[in-house]
């Protein structure tokens, strides 16, 4: 797959009503833990990781459930660092 959207470039591929596939990728190092991606998510299937922290001491963030992902952006687009890739590919059904 290639990236969607990572916060560094301007995709503007129309949206589709076909079923999306989606993934993302976090930089943990980078993740700050402010959880606007948490709130932002709509599926809810991102989450501060339990009492693990990165080597600038912050809480960050992991992605709790990759099947449900539909590669929306919304947690891409939030984050303030850039942390996070999106991926996504249509779904045949
Ligand atoms: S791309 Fe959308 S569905 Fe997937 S983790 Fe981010 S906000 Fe949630
Ligand atoms: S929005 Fe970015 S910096 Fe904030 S918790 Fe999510 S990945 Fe980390």
């Amino acid at each position: 797959m290639v990236p969607y959207h990572d916060n560094h470039t301007t995709d503007k591929r129309p949206s589709t009503m076909a079923k999306m596939k989606g993934a993302i990728t976090i930089n943990t190092e980078r993740c700050k833990g402010c959880s606007l991606c948490v709130a932002a998510c709509p599926l809810n299937i991102i989450e501060l990781a339990d009492k693990m922290v990165n080597r600038r001491g912050y809480r960050y963030v992991e992605q709790v459930n990759q099947d449900a992902c539909t590669g929306c952006t919304s947690c891409a687009i939030v984050c303030p660092d850039g942390c996070i890739t999106v991926y996504r590919k249509k779904v045949e059904s």
